[in-house]
């Protein structure tokens, strides 16, 4: 399954599907240029050696991470930059970032800065990087003040998603890319959230075909919402739907305590309730938006002894705050959403009093 993301002269085909890391068709408009590949450790486990053989690649053109969210630094941006211009990568050189969203990030934001910009392709292996990361060309670094606090924009050249990567991902991390499935569903198309319902069963045990549909079908959303608004003005901050809840998670726990994604469900399941009592969706539509994520062993409340004060202090440094009023991702109807600061606000007290469990 191939996809294209449509950005003009930064269009880019992604495609999709189980055992693409072993056909070396994909690689054709790149192979013959100089390439430099980083990986993490873990994922250099299972799939470097095939791919390694592969495109050619000696050991000198290739790095190694250790695996984790800490890497997204100033120090391994400078540490790999060094080693781009140490090992001579030149400017029609291309990088390839082997891994999930902390390396596709990573490596993403060095091509974005090497020598102006260079190529490079995404080849993501976890449900997250899949489904998300990979697509739309935010690339970028931590700060200690903060999450992606310094990035760039800068497309791939390609993506290569192989879903058989997804065998040897860890649980926790598979589940955390569902959330980003079902809110896909939530956001934009509700024949997508009724298949996700029917389906579950079978993507949480990764059949080929259902998982290989979903990432298909989420990437194509990300896609079109993506070509519409490359740079966040307008209809791209849907995406953010149920993560103004899950950033207040993930800062109040510190960051990975809870998996992206965990946090994540737990917001959709509160912006579909705070959804229903502003009278928008039916109080139905949200139990089944709430009842899918508990279905796929998602959290469906914030960690215990978390405080609806907690929430508003940590949501009102959420980037998401415009002329100084919270805005925040809703629904209308499930397949509908909209960015919004007109609501009112005792119902959002009272959607947080009902899902902060009581200390
Ligand atoms: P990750 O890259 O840390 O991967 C999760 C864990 O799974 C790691 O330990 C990794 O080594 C391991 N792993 C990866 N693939 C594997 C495989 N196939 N088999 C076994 N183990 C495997 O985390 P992630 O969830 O993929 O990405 C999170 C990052 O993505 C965050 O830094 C987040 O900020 C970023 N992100 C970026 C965007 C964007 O638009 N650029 C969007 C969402 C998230
Ligand atoms: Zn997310």
């Amino acid at each position: 399954q191939t996809l294209n993301v449509a950005l003009g002269d930064r269009s880019y085909p992604i495609h999709i599907g189980p055992g693409l890391l072993g056909q070396t068709q994909w690689w054709d408009s790149v192979r013959a240029r100089p390439l430099r590949l980083i990986t993490d450790d873990h994922v250099a486990r299972h799939y470097l050696a095939p791919l390694r053989t592969l495109l050619g690649l000696d050991e000198a053109a290739v790095r190694i991470l250790t695996a984790g969210e800490s890497q997204k630094s100033w120090e391994q941006a400078g540490a790999i930059l060094d080693w781009l211009l140490q090992t001579h990568l030149p400017r029609d050189g291309c990088l390839i970032a082997l891994g999930g969203g902390v390396i596709g990030d990573l490596v993403g934001f060095c091509a974005a800065i090497y020598q102006r910009g260079i190529d490079f392709v995404q080849v993501p292996t976890t449900l997250l990087a899949q489904v998300d990361s990979s697509v739309g060309g935010k690339t970028g670094i931590n700060h200690p003040r903060g999450k992606n606090m310094i990035g760039a924009f800068h497309q791939p050249r390609l993506v290569l998603a192989d879903t058989d990567t997804l065998k040897t991902l860890p649980r926790r991390e598979l589940l955390a890319g569902i959330a980003e499935i079902i809110k896909y569903g939530m956001l934009g198309d509700r024949a997508f959230f009724d298949w996700i319902e029917a389906q579950l069963d079978a993507l949480l045990a990764l059949d080929a075909e259902a998982i290989t549909y979903a990432v298909h079908h989420s990437c194509r959303m990300k896609a079109e919402i993506v070509a519409r608004d490359e740079r966040e003005s307008g209809p791209r901050a849907l995406l953010n739907l149920g993560h103004t809840f899950g950033h207040a998670i993930e800062t109040h726990t510190g960051y990975g305590a809870w998996l992206h994604g965990e946090a994540v469900a737990t917001g959709l399941c509160m912006a579909a309730d705070l959804s229903a009592r502003l009278g928008w969706i039916a109080p139905d539509d949200a139990q089944r938006c709430i009842a899918l994520v508990a279905r796929a062993g998602l959290p469906t409340v914030p960690p215990a002894g978390m405080t609806p004060g907690d929430f508003l202090q940590r949501m009102a440094l959420d980037k998401k705050v415009a002329h100084g009023k919270l805005r925040l991702v809703l629904l209308r109807a499930i397949g509908e959403a909209v960015v919004t600061a007109d609501f009112d606000p005792a119902k959002l007290g009272e959607t947080l009093a009902s899902f902060c469990s009581p200390q």
